[in-house]
């Protein structure tokens, strides 16, 4: 979501703006002495648009050098924020100390909005316009208080957002899309056609959706379910032609027409580099992930002993994929494969709150803060969830991370919020 900081000296309303912009579902902290409530983020939403609002705000309201205060708020927003809100009280005007903040806003390339606030009558409203003086733009007179032209505000704030991405979620959605993959001989077509023999219907069309020819749609555990790019398999022409160029591109056709990947692997056999190549391209191409190994009613306590150990060696870069035991041929554990698919989609769809995760993060960092490099120890600032399908996470940083620090703030964050059978995207901002 996009990052919205708001920016101005103590006891402007930075704290009643903030709680009108997200409603109030949240509480801010007041300003109190000696409490930092320093970049602290919260959810937001306008006309159906999510977004993060950071309160920069909660310097110690007696610092000896306000603007020096103020400068370094100003620039902690313009590194994080995608918009900047500038807040003004209109009844004390524009005063020396915003003036360092308003310079480094100008010079930056973000877009800032400039706040004229407590403009709580009309003679108030008026007096907004003086403020055209510090070359910001429009002013926006409104009272943070009494919610006085927040809509306006907020219509603002939007307009100057980065372009939203288009909106998949709501409304009826079609089948959930399988991709069906793994080197030739695993198993594929048999498992598609056991899917369709016990579940008696493999289902021709569901209502008010298309369904390309190329493609199976499967009913199982009570649920429908589109196996893209199926015709293959069905024909059992792949068995054939089965070159390796010819496997791997209808892999990754598969994949990418899908939003969860069922890979195949042989249980009867070592996990090969043919094997890692599909793995990869469906955590490349950022799929949700069920590893199923097939003809396990081949695997004997002497097999199981050394499949133990590839998997800890081979698959251990992708601890968190969902794996489920089956044979296609006797039909052994099918019917975990529906549920494994809900578990690895919900993860891959899972949205964590802004609070929540800054809370978690603030505690990780606190217990377990980044080592020192050459003198200097990089700061998390706070996060915020860029996505979902899959989840992907922005780190605002006072500096680059070790890659071995970021690997384990991921693993930690998969723990925390229970993300199995997804891969997940962490990325660092680092200020400059
Ligand atoms: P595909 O190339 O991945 O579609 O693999 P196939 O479905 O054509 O299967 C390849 C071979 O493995 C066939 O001889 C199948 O009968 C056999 N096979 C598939 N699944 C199982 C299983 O669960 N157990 C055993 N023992 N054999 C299987």
């Amino acid at each position: 979501a996009p990052v919205v900081a708001v920016v101005g000296r103590p006891n402007v309303g930075k704290s009643t703006l903030v709680n009108r912009i997200i409603g109030r579902r949240q509480a801010v902290v007041e300003d109190v002495p000696g409490v930092t409530r320093d970049r602290v983020p919260y959810d937001a939403q306008w006309n159906g648009r999510r977004f993060t609002v950071v309160d920069t705000g909660g310097w110690e309201p007696d610092a000896k050098d306000r603007a020096a205060a103020i400068a370094a708020q100003a620039e902690i927003a313009v590194q994080t924020a995608d918009v900047v809100i500038f807040v003004v009280d209109v009844t004390v005007g524009a005063t020396d100390v915003d003036e360092a903040a308003v310079k480094m806003l100008r010079r930056s390339s973000k877009p800032v909005i400039l706040v004229a606030n407590k403009a709580d009558n009309q003679n108030l409203e008026i007096e907004a316009t003086s403020l055209w003086s510090l070359a910001l733009g429009e002013p926006h007179p409104i009272s943070a208080l009494h919610g006085r032209g927040s809509g306006d505000l907020l219509d603002a704030i939007l307009e100057a957002m980065p372009p939203a991405p288009p909106i998949i979620e709501g409304g009826p959605r079609g089948p959930r899309r399988v991709a069906l993959v793994g080197r030739p001989n695993v198993g594929k077509s048999s498992l598609l056609n056991r899917l369709a023999k016990e579940e008696r219907a493999v289902v021709d069309s569901v209502a008010g959706t298309t369904v390309d020819p190329v493609d199976s749609l499967v009913e199982m555990d009570g649920e429908v379910w589109q196996f893209v790019d199926t015709a293959g398999l069905r024909k059992r022409v792949n068995q054939a032609s089965g070159t390796e160029y010819y496997a791997s591109l209808r892999t990754a056709g598969a994949v990418e027409a899908a939003e969860v990947a069922v890979v195949l692997l042989d249980s009867s056999e070592t996990i090969s580099e043919q094997d890692q190549r599909v793995l990869t391209s469906v955590v490349e191409a950022g799929r949700a992930l069920v590893i199923a190994f097939n003809k396990w009613d081949l695997v004997d306590e002497d097999r199981r002993y050394y499949l133990d150990k590839e998997i800890d060696r081979d698959l251990k870069r992708i601890p968190w994929a969902i794996r489920v035991n089956i044979s296609a041929k006797t039909g052994r554990a099918v019917d975990k494969l529906a549920p494994a698919l809900r578990r690895a989609l919900a993860a891959w769809e899972q949205r964590v709150a802004t609070g929540a995760l800054n809370q978690w993060l603030t505690a990780l960092t606190q217990a377990t803060p980044h080592p020192v490099r050459g003198g200097r120890a990089p700061r998390v600032l706070f996060a915020t969830q860029a996505g979902v399908a899959p989840p992907r996470f922005v780190l605002f940083t006072t500096g680059p991370l070790d890659a071995g620090y970021l690997r384990f703030v991921e693993r930690k964050l998969r723990e925390e919020f229970g993300y199995e059978g997804t891969p997940i995207e962490v990325s660092v901002r680092p200020r400059k």
